[in-house]
């Protein structure tokens, strides 16, 4: 396997616009409902799956694309479904940069085996990075999850020229496990062609996981990923710069609040846009239980934030202009 570090680590980068779906404030139903429009703005992030784990509705699991000029750049997680709605959405598997993984929930990475393997009759040359976590005793890290797919024991491993250096028969995946202890909380993990990601650890309970900041066009998006009110690191960055578009995810209902520390609730949720000052606040990954709660989920984030606010669906765009 290639080492993350070979490649480039170099080149430079580059808004967003209207959701497709209802807002609290100021939201609007667009009149293009194509789910292949969304890459005709020139910066946008369309929402492929706007799920959580549990199948009690039509939403797929966790996963966002950044389209920049029409080209799908960043695929945030793979969750299950993914692999439906990356078809829906017209993204071509031979733009991607990068695919950054948060965690290894079902409901982020069960669609990434469907995507790869889609991906393997793209025609696709050029190798392609994949981060995530490095895992830990009770977790395996991204390269360990990988091989256990696609290596050549792996359980897909017709798949393992993704993982061969010698094999030009797939496109190489360059694989970097994110070391978060001992690191600083934000650690860059992409410089391509105008486009930035950068990397910030968060707390999930006992999963190592990670939130992403992509940068390009002098806009800046924040995928906060799965996070409980103890990420502290996420918080602090998010002071650094202020989101034009911020994803967080709707997970808990105000009544069960974060018995876990898996995820924010909305008072937490209504803190963390407050200090980042973001421009938007876009609720994703819902679960049934904090839809069902969804008027005290809003009045709690409207404690702190006063932004506006937009409900996430499969396929939702959000344009950047
Ligand atoms: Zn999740």
């Amino acid at each position: 396997m290639k080492s993350f570090g070979k490649w480039a680590f170099a080149m430079a980068m580059a808004g967003i616009t209207a959701a497709c779906t209802p807002s609290d404030t100021g939201g609007r139903e667009t009149a293009n409902t194509d789910p292949r429009a969304c890459k005709e703005n020139a910066l946008a992030v369309q929402i492929l799956g706007s799920g959580g784990p549990i199948a009690d509705d039509h939403r797929a699991g966790a996963s966002n694309i950044v389209w920049v000029d029409g080209k799908a750049r960043v695929m945030i997680d793979a969750g299950a479904g993914s692999f439906v709605r990356f078809g829906q959405a017209g993204v071509d598997f031979n733009d991607l940069y990068l695919i950054a993984l948060t965690h290894f929930h079902g409901d982020h990475v069960g669609g990434l085996s469907a995507v790869m393997n889609s991906g393997s009759f793209s025609g696709r040359k050029e190798p392609l990075f994949v981060t995530g976590p490095k895992g830990d005793d009770l977790f395996p890290s991204t390269s360990g999850l990988l091989q256990s797919y696609f290596g050549k024991d792996g359980a897909l491993g017709y798949l393992s020229p993704y993982l061969d250096d010698e094999s030009d028969a797939l496109p190489n995946l360059i694989i970097r496990d994110i070391v978060t202890e001992d690191r600083p909380y934000l650690q860059s993990v992409l410089r391509k062609d105008g486009v930035d990601v950068d990397t910030i650890r968060v707390h999930h309970l006992d999963m190592p996981a990670l939130s992403y900041v992509v940068r390009t066009k002098g806009k800046r998006i924040l995928f906060a990923g799965d996070q409980s009110d103890l990420s502290e690191d996420f918080v602090t960055a998010v002071t650094n710069g202020q989101p034009d578009l911020m994803f967080m995810h709707n997970a808990i209902s105000m009544a069960d609040g974060q018995p876990r520390g898996l995820h924010r609730d909305g008072l937490s949720i209504g803190r963390a846009a407050a200090k980042a000052k973001a421009k938007k606040l876009i609720l994703t990954h819902h679960m049934k239980r904090a839809l069902d709660d969804k008027d005290a989920v809003f009045a709690a984030i409207r404690e702190n934030y006063s932004g506006p606010i937009e409900i996430a669906d499969d396929l939702s765009c959000y344009p950047l202009d």
